[in-house]
């Protein structure tokens, strides 16, 4: 047998190899913003139950370093839920980035390593783990284009299929392979077949991603306008398990509602993520639309959501206010590594 595996990186998570943003994924980040916590809604907002005990709700997820809280505004049940697509987000997308750059962790002790698939040439796998300090850390999103509905999209247009440039900030491939090199040899020499590819032993569905891109939009439109500010238009897409069943109208209503934008983004030194309102007139309608900008400190990537139709008295105060009043953005600083 050769003893040079051949590596592809073909099964990594697609996206742009080269960095869009200095590569600082072992730096320590510091949360600059105060967390700010809001009134209590007293209502699931998410099923409307006052009978349950309700749990308080990290607007953009604790585990990406969110500190808008929003008290008392989910049931148990609610909550289950969207903790499932915030776990999957948390421990597959992220885990090895926020592990690597000290996000908040509801757990004290990080991962002491991550688990590498090595494609075998009869397509067997073999999973290894390695060590985190090994680990090639790399953050990979999805981007989105613009939803059908501020696309201009009519309902009949709707589809279940998202679709999805895939970006990643995190070592060339060629680093990849490096790192990974000695491993593969390790994996041909035990199970005495070729090594055709790698790839992180990780999810990367975009669904769960955009659910979570809902449920971060429509808490924040309700902490920031009020639950009766708006028809809501994102709950079913937040509480169906869209991938069991892919022929609900939550399915076919995610590209629909949520998108965002493939362009790149300059990264900022300074910034996390940052969140806004707008209203957006969209066939003598208005509608509420939340802007999110995720991970900017590496360039990240934009998305929105439309949250819902806009009750007179919302567009009233929106408008009233000045551009920017509803924009918050979680500011931080970069530890010396
Ligand atoms: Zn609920």
């Amino acid at each position: 047998m050769n003893d040079k595996p051949e590596l592809t990186t073909s099964m990594w998570p697609l996206g742009k190899s080269k960095f869009v943003a200095p590569y600082r994924m072992n730096t320590k980040i510091e949360v600059k913003s105060p967390s700010h916590t809001y009134s209590p809604v007293g209502q699931c907002i998410y099923c409307g139950t006052r009978a349950s005990k309700l749990k308080e709700e990290h607007i953009i997820p604790l585990s990406l370093g969110g500190n808008l809280v929003l008290p008392a505004s989910s049931c148990v049940d609610c909550e289950s839920i969207t903790g499932r697509f915030e776990q999957e987000i948390a421990r597959h997308f992220i885990w090895p980035f926020r592990t690597g750059m000290g996000f908040p962790s509801r757990k004290k002790k990080n991962p002491e390593d991550f688990e590498i698939d090595f494609i075998l040439e009869d397509d067997s796998c073999e999973r290894v783990r390695i060590e985190r300090r090994l680990y090639p850390t790399e953050l990979y999103l999805h981007k989105f284009t613009t939803c059908g509905f501020l696309a201009g999209k009519s309902d009949e247009e709707k589809t279940d299929s998202i679709a999805v440039v895939g970006w990643r900030n995190g070592p060339a491939f060629e680093e990849v392979k490096r790192v990974l090199f000695s491993f593969a040899l390790d994996v041909e020499r035990r199970t005495k077949k070729r090594v055709k590819a790698v790839a992180p032993a990780r999810y990367f569905y975009p669904a769960p991603f955009a659910q979570m891109l809902a449920k971060i939009s429509h808490s924040y439109a309700v902490a920031e306008l009020g639950a009766i500010s708006f028809r809501p238009i994102l709950l079913d897409i937040i509480s169906t398990d869209v991938r069991q069943k892919r022929e609900s109208q939550a399915a076919k209503d995610i590209s629909h509602f949520v998108g965002g934008s493939i362009e790149a983004f300059p990264h900022h030194d300074d910034l996390l993520h940052s969140v806004d309102i707008e209203l957006v007139d969209v066939g003598g309608r208005t509608y509420v639309v939340v802007q999110l900008w995720l991970f900017a400190i590496v360039g990240g990537a934009k998305y929105h959501a439309v949250v819902g139709e806009a009750l007179d008295k919302a567009v009233e105060q929106v408008r009233s206010n000045l551009p920017g009043s509803y924009a918050r953005s979680i500011k931080v600083s970069l530890k010396s590594p």
